[in-house]
């Protein structure tokens, strides 16, 4: 443990707080991470890893403007990281195949087709896809496929490859990782003067708070509202009999991810559970019923894998991003909901950007932490 001031302490290894340290560590910033039970062991860990940029809550405004970014951010990275670091997350451009097997659905899938062939940027489309245009990019899909859209320019990761990745080049520029919980501040004269963890103090010119859904710990710390909450999502990895997918897959309320371990990623449920990781009998038979429902022949297939973890959502859905309200140096980078690991890196680099330099030209519309601490 550290006895000297570190630049900027941050709480939490997750992709959130990975992301910041590297990009302050990257210009320079001396930069401690806590982490309880290690880099990329919660949600960042035990997510699909799709970056969609183009849709989801909160898209297009005010999102999608920071998600391109961020989506280009991911870019540079996996040019970069993989060979830094020795890590490969097979950071890859990707292909979404969206089928219908309802009405309903055939409407989304028009909604995809407008949003991919309107991108505010080059590199995305989609075309409309007949039932055996569907069978013929991917022959165990059911022959109840009413139609299906294929959007190309989206990108895929291994999450946890990815976070630890970022640990990893945070750490080349001199960031500690250091094991164990935060449990409170000291505090003086409006300023965090230490982090108090379970193992003794670390003193701090900043602090960043970046713990994922465990950020309401530090409501009491800083009296100031810190909403994120958890959603748990259950995901089961199936080992089909035949290769892995080609393109991620999505038709009878299942999403499937085309991973680079030969497994098919089937979910994710969306459960109001509290902090519960529990594995249920109830999400199993749900997400492979849906699965077995858009692919019939996983009904063989062995589940090689069973998770859960926590996505971190807001009340608006939107992330927290900026200066803790009423502090000088406190600051909170949080929030990334189902899209976390896309939006990490614009995240990271703007609550960096904001600590380091007072500003960002990272797009950060509607991520104020004040806008839940209105009198
Ligand atoms: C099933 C599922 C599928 C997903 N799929 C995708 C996807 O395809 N694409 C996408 O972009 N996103 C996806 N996400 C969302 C994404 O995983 C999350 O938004 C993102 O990982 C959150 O990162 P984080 O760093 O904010 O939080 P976390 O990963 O939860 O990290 C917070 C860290 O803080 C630590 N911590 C908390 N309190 C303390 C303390 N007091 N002291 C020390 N350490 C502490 C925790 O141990 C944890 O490691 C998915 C999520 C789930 C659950």
């Amino acid at each position: 443990m550290t006895n000297q001031a570190t630049d900027v302490v941050i709480i939490g290894g997750g992709a959130a707080g990975c992301a910041a340290a590297y990009y302050l560590a990257e210009q320079g910033v001396k930069v401690s991470i806590i982490e309880r039970e290690g880099i990329g062991s919660k949600a960042s860990g035990y997510n699909a890893g799709g970056l969609n940029p183009l849709e989801g809550h909160g898209w297009p405004e005010p999102l999608q403007p920071m998600a391109l970014q961020s989506f280009r951010l991911h870019q540079d990275l996996w040019g970069s990281l993989p060979e830094t670091t020795g890590i490969n997350y097979h950071g890859r451009l990707s292909s979404i195949i969206k089928v219908a097997l309802d009405e309903h659905e055939l409407a989304e899938l028009r909604d995809t087709l407008e949003t991919f062939n309107n991108a505010p940027e080059p590199g995305f489309s989609a075309e409309w896809l007949e039932r055996e245009d569907v069978l013929a990019l991917e022959p165990r899909v059911t022959p109840l496929a009413l139609a299906g859209v294929r959007a190309v320019g989206n990108g895929a990761l291994d999450g946890l490859e990815f976070t630890q990745a970022l640990g990893e080049a945070a750490k080349l520029h001199g960031t500690e990782v250091v094991s164990g919980s935060a449990v409170g501040l000291r505090l003086g004269n409006g300023r965090v003067e230490a982090v108090v963890t379970n193992d003794g103090e670390i003193p701090c010119g900043a602090l960043l708070i970046a713990a994922g859904p465990w950020c309401r710990t530090a409501e009491q710390w800083l009296d100031i509202a810190i909403p994120v909450d958890p959603l748990k999502g259950q995901i089961i990895r199936m080992k089909p009999n035949g290769p892995g997918l080609e393109h991620e897959l999505t038709g009878g309320g299942s999403s499937m991810y085309n991973k680079t371990d030969g497994l098919i990623w089937c979910g994710a449920t969306e459960e109001d559970a509290g902090f519960d990781l529990s594995l249920t009998d109830d999400a199993r038979q749900s997400v492979t019923e849906k699965a077995v429902r858009l692919m019939p022949s996983l009904a063989d297939a062995e589940v090689a894998l069973h998770t859960a973890c926590l996505r971190p959502v807001t009340p608006d859905w939107l992330p927290i991003v900026g200066q803790a309200p009423g502090w000088d140096n406190a600051y909170i980078c949080a929030g990334g909901q189902k899209k976390g690991i896309l939006l990490g890196p614009a995240m990271g680099k703007g609550i960096a950007d904001i600590i380091a330099d007072g500003d960002t030209d990272i797009s950060l519309t509607g991520c104020e932490p004040g806008r839940f601490n209105q009198s």
